[in-house]
């Protein structure tokens, strides 16, 4: 008889894990030490790879953040959960991984950003950011319905109610803790401490910053570049006003701080009177120098809450899980945002540590998604995932990386149109080699790229004659992946294609 048998009974007794899940919003893997970026250290999140396992292929199913919260809490495609763009109001009566985890003996809390138009529920204790929320001086909404004002940097607010609810758990239950960061966020307003902490750094642009996005219809219809549709004052903080929300809350030393801070940036720009790809460089560096004080403070924060579970016996038996929402382009064809089903934008940071079950240091190659997140938590709970839940558990992969049968494909599907980004909704399918797009909507095209000869995907070779049964044989998967995720609307129009 094993161990975990108790005489007499014939249930194995199974401890189940607390969770400590962390989903930061919009934090590219280029900017994080252990996806190889060397743009900022990150040593608390790359400690959570250096203890556990890291993922090289984790990728999510529609790029914008309260579709893949809407994931996150379903396990399901955004035609299944109904919550496909954002600022809509997301149906919490449908099946969420948080309601069965209370159902099995689970305390349940999400603190930080929820942004999905609706309270959660499935929760026992929230603490929320009121929508986008703001990075000083934020509103939260707490279980009760109330809005406090709350002083201080969100980042900082976020760990310091996280840790509270921690220290107020019921120590005989295990829990899961939902951290949802607004960090790195739009439009990248750092902690006063971190002001200014990378202005040394020239950050190299990227190979394909001046991309001419020839052969790519929807990359060049898009409208969010660094040169045209980076706002100089909201976005740069040249020549503010202080008037919007974020900066009417700020009190006199904050106010006072970052308008010295801004003020020189001001003067800088007047003084270079830049213009045009001189001025894109120079926002690009702008850019850069916010996006990443923002993490700083993040990943120092993400350290807090190790040491939190280190001083407090709770790394042995807590899962512990970092991610992002989605990717973000730092540059990379001159955009900054995220939508596309290139790479930037398609994969996610998936870092996740659990010493009894994985292997420090693992490195997985294979592939995991965003609708992998909740089955992934309900198994880790030893809670049975419903039929319904159409990813899958990546324990198999936490067991045992090298796993020999595994999922090689993804299929993805975006939305949201035309506003804010123009970005033309498309769906697709990624392999381990090839990618291949059907943008519909404002344009109406195939995109096929080979991304071991063009990683950074400037070439779309559709139309190249050596690709052409590769390209059937993806059309071909790509139909059957409609069908067993029951997309009916992709599965239209490829139809009227073909008629
Ligand atoms: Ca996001």
């Amino acid at each position: 008889m094993s161990s975990n048998l108790v005489l007499g009974q014939t249930t194995p007794v199974v401890k189940q894990p607390n969770i400590v899940f962390i989903i930061s919003d919009d934090h590219a893997f280029q900017a994080i030490g252990a996806y190889g970026g060397k743009l900022m250290p990150t040593p608390n999140i790359d400690r959570i790879a250096k203890e556990g396992a890291i993922f090289q292929n984790s990728f999510v199913t529609n790029s914008i953040c309260g579709p893949s919260r809407a994931t996150l809490l379903t396990g399901k495609y955004s035609h299944q959960n109904g919550y496909a763009v954002n600022e809509n109001k997301f149906d919490v009566n449908q099946f969420l991984f948080s309601r069965l985890l209370q159902k099995n003996n689970y305390q349940t809390a999400w603190v930080g950003k929820w942004h999905l138009g609706n309270l959660p529920q499935g929760f026992d204790y929230f603490n929320i950011i009121k929508g986008q929320g703001n990075y000083y001086n934020p509103d939260f909404i707490n279980t009760n319905n109330d809005t406090v004002k709350q002083n201080g940097y969100v980042t900082n607010i976020i760990t310091e109610k996280s840790l509270d609810w921690l220290n107020n758990r019921d120590p005989n239950k295990p829990f899961c803790l939902v951290i949802g960061e607004k960090a790195t966020h739009r439009e990248w307003i750092p902690d006063l401490p971190d002001l200014g902490a990378f202005d040394a750094v020239d950050f190299p642009l990227p190979t394909n910053f001046f991309d001419s996005y020839e052969g790519r219809p929807a990359a060049a219809h898009q409208d969010m570049t660094i040169e045209k549709t980076m706002r100089t004052i909201e976005d740069v903080k040249v020549h503010m006003d202080y008037v919007s929300d974020d900066y009417k809350r700020l009190n006199e030393e904050q106010r006072a701080v970052l308008k010295k801070y801004y003020d020189g940036i001001t003067k800088e720009f007047d003084e270079k009177k830049l213009t045009g790809q001189e001025l894109s460089k120079w926002k690009f560096q702008r850019y850069m120098k916010d996006y990443l004080a923002v993490a700083k403070s993040m990943d120092r924060n993400i350290g807090k809450i190790l040491e939190y579970l280190d001083q407090n016996n709770l790394v042995d038996n807590t899962v512990l899980v970092y991610v992002s929402d989605q990717g973000f382009y730092l540059g990379e064809h001159g955009w900054f945002d995220k939508r596309f089903m290139y790479e930037e934008s398609l994969k996610t940071p998936f870092l996740i540590r659990y010493p009894a079950m994985i292997k420090p240091g693992t490195n997985i190659t294979r592939f995991a998604s965003n609708i992998d997140w909740a089955p992934t938590i309900l198994d880790l709970a030893h809670v049975k995932i419903p039929n319904e839940v159409q990813g899958v558990s990546l324990v198999p992969l936490l067991k045992n990386n090298l796993i020999k049968q595994w999922k090689d494909e993804l299929y993805y599907h975006y939305y949201e149109y035309p506003e804010p980004h123009h970005v033309s909704p498309h769906f697709g399918i990624r392999t381990a080699q090839y990618k291949l797009i059907r943008f519909y909507n404002a344009e109406k095209n195939w995109e096929f790229y080979d991304l071991k000869k063009d990683p950074t995907e400037m070439k779309n070779v559709i139309g190249n004659k050596q690709y052409q049964m590769t390209i059937v044989h993806l059309k071909n998967r790509l139909n059957k992946l409609i069908e067993k995720y029951q997309d009916q609307e992709a599965k239209e129009i490829l139809q009227k294609e073909s008629n």
